[in-house]
């Protein structure tokens, strides 16, 4: 499985934001944002006007880094997004959020999108009651995201909720911490993602 290899807290540095790649350690003063709010490298922390063209290009990198997506899938993504009905930007995005790998870590199961994919692929989750180890699996309204009984018994779990206990739950997952399990009630609308993304920037760009 292709990922990201790049040191994590260098991308939210190159981004300018924090895109909570690192779990707990993102919460903390530890946080290379809170220590260095500028671009890694020898320039850094010179000021540059960026283009429009610039702009959009970040936006989509960022879009990328933040759900942990390398170009190719997340330009399929895109053309899937344009297909549907409805604006092509939002659409992108409730893909993204539908991936496995980011339901995982929204119902709290994990402390980072990439502690949740490597969760998944080592087989803890269950979706409708099969065993599902793609992180990119699609999941729809009405699903049912449940712990494996083995992974259950487990003590790594109580301590990832533990850590991720004080996390808001979005409006359109419901979760069940007494036993494991997590239900789509819906897919979002676009008030309800939580993500640092202007669509609208990743769309001029894949317009042009
Ligand atoms: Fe980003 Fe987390 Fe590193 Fe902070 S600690 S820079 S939020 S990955």
């Amino acid at each position: 499985m292709a990922r990201y290899t790049d040191a994590s807290c260098r991308l939210c540095r190159r981004e300018g934001q924090k895109l909570f790649l690192k779990g707990s350690r993102c919460y903390t003063d530890k946080c290379a944002i809170a220590r260095r709010a500028y671009a890694p490298g020898q320039h850094g922390q010179a000021r540059k006007k960026q283009s429009e063209y610039g702009l959009q290009l970040r936006e989509k990198q960022k879009a990328k880094r933040f759900y942990g997506v390398l170009e190719g899938q997340f330009r399929s993504y895109y053309d899937e997004a344009s297909r549907r009905k409805g604006i092509t930007g939002e659409n992108l995005l409730f893909i993204l959020e539908s991936r496995l790998d980011n339901i995982i870590y929204r119902l709290g199961l994990a402390t980072s999108r990439a502690e949740a994919r490597q969760l998944v692929t080592h087989e803890h989750f269950l979706v409708n009651g099969k065993k599902v180890n793609i992180p990119s699996y699609i999941v729809k309204a009405g699903d049912v995201i449940t712990l494996t009984q083995k992974s259950r018994e487990s003590s790594k779990f109580e301590q990832i909720l533990d850590m991720t206990g004080g996390r808001v739950i979005p409006s359109w997952l419901e979760f069940d911490a007494d036993n494991f399990t997590g239900k789509v009630v819906a897919l979002p609308n676009r008030e309800e993602v939580d993500a640092p993304i202007e669509e609208h920037l990743i769309v001029e760009l894949y317009s042009k």
